[in-house]
């Protein structure tokens, strides 16, 4: 018997249901989405979404109005058809086969101490983790990375992603490391990439000079226009940050022909909805991405739903300025757009106790930023790694979080486990609804766009 479950797409927000512009339907393994857009008048368009085969297809107002029941016999054939079809275009992400112990992704607390009071600081307030201990040690540090350098294959990918506390204050620590690991991996040809993720407040000659040495791809913290911004990520004292991440990005403007790629990275919560006017303020700067997540910790009803309206403004607003170039700056529509067009599976949302590994500052390792300072998520020290707890990883993320059923999983792959509380043990697990419900509908905007883009509308 066909299961189906057909709905049109609302938010888990009690009495305040309210329906949004992207309506779903589905028939086995079949997803549909109606998608209205705003501005432009009885604009409506029809897609569909093969999610084993991840496949997409256009289809008719007709198809999607028989879509869960379906009555007209040619309708019912082609779509059975097409459930029942086996694509050989697709394939699995490899990530989940590595051998374990072995870390592609590395991220470094070079420092545990910041210079802002963010109020969502995931390291306790104030960038410390409330470790006394405020900057890595390079003496520990360059060992620790030819231990994870040596374990990886000739010409394979080594990324390093700088984080803090605010990892510019130690700016010379990082150009310590990346100047070691360059020069390791050339014994082995290894494809070294870095990320430095700061708040942009902080310019100097040496920063400009690691940035034009390196290129490192720069992602700068900033949640909006400064008057938002301020109220969120202030200085210490209370007083503003945005002047000085402004300046800093002027300085920017100067030599990004001489540096490698920068984004904007925001955080949006109940504290601040305004993700649309975030977007009308970065637009101006021309950042090469911007990465525009939901707070890892915040559950709350009305804003994850207006959260959801808000990225779908932004889709729309980018889509209506430059088509899939600009959809594509804003990380989450580029990275579904790559899975789509190679038809390939994600199984692991991340590489969490498989391939990413996070150091503290004392040279801990840890399975995640977020759980630094947390015993049972760390998966080693120094140069050794907890192979107890690494084997406990085995399965992939999409297993570990129970999404074998989810229709959006080949695209999510299984999700946060830092949201789901998986990150040490399965058996902990509380799944969020409200996470999921912010991915499915974002996944089904990007299928959307992603039809609209490769010409596939009726
Ligand atoms: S949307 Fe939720 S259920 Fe679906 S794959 Fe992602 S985390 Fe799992
Ligand atoms: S569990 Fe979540 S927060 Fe932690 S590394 Fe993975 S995606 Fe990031």
């Amino acid at each position: 018997m066909i299961k189906v479950v057909a709905r049109h797409f609302s938010t888990r927000n009690g009495s305040k249901k309210e329906s949004m512009a992207l309506k779903f339907k589905r028939f086995n393994k079949i997803i549909a989405f109606e998608k209205q857009l705003e501005q432009e008048e009885a604009s409506v368009g029809y897609v569909a979404y093969h999610s084993e085969n991840m496949e997409v297809a256009s289809i008719s107002k007709d198809i999607f109005g028989e879509l869960s029941l379906p009555q007209t016999e040619s309708f019912r054939e082609e779509l059975e058809a097409w459930n029942g079809r086996v694509s050989s275009q697709v394939f699995e992400s490899q990530s989940h086969l590595t051998s374990q112990n072995k870390i592609k992704s590395l991220n470094i607390n070079v420092t545990q101490i910041c210079n802002l009071h963010c109020i969502y600081c995931a390291a306790g307030g104030d960038g410390t983790y409330g470790d006394p201990i405020k900057s890595i040690s390079i003496d520990k540090t360059l060992p620790q990375l030819k231990f994870f350098m040596d374990k990886l294959n000739e010409g394979e990918r080594f990324h390093i992603s700088f984080l803090g506390g605010e990892p510019l204050l130690y700016a010379e620590g990082i150009d310590l490391i990346c100047e070691y690991v360059l020069s390791i991996s050339k014994i082995k040809n290894l494809q070294v990439t870095f990320k430095i993720t700061t708040n942009g407040t902080l310019w100097n000659e040496v920063v400009e000079s690691l940035l034009k040495k390196y290129k490192p791809t720069l992602a700068i913290s900033m949640d909006g226009s400064p008057e938002i911004n301020d109220q969120l990520r202030p200085q210490k004292n209370g007083k503003s940050s945005s002047q000085a991440v402004l300046s800093t990005l002027r300085q920017l403007q100067f030599i990004r022909k001489e540096i490698g790629i920068v984004g904007v990275h925001s955080v949006f919560s109940s504290e601040n909805m305004s993700v649309t006017s975030a977007y009308n303020f970065f637009y101006e700067f021309n950042f090469d991405f911007m990465d525009f997540m939901y707070s890892v910790t915040d559950e709350n009803t009305e804003a994850n739903r207006l959260y959801i309206q808000e990225m779908e403004k932004v889709a729309d607003l980018a889509w209506q300025r430059g088509g899939e170039r600009e959809l594509r700056k804003i990380y989450i529509f580029d990275h579904y757009f790559d899975l789509l067009d190679e038809q390939r599976r994600l199984e692991n949302h991340c590489g969490i106790g498989k391939t990413l590994a996070v150091i503290d500052s004392r040279n801990r390792i840890y399975n995640c930023p977020w759980t630094v300072g947390r015993p049972q998520d760390q998966i080693g020290d120094k140069t050794e790694i907890f192979s107890d707890r690494v084997k406990t990883y085995g399965e992939t993320v999409i297993e570990r979080n129970n999404c074998q059923t989810c229709w959006a999983r080949y695209l999510c792959g299984g999700g946060c486990s830092f949201v789901h509380n998986t990150t040490d043990n399965k058996n902990n697990m509380k799944k969020s609804e409200f996470y999921c419900d912010r991915i499915k509908y974002i996944v089904g905007l990007s299928i959307y766009y992603f039809s609209k883009s490769r010409e596939l509308m009726t």
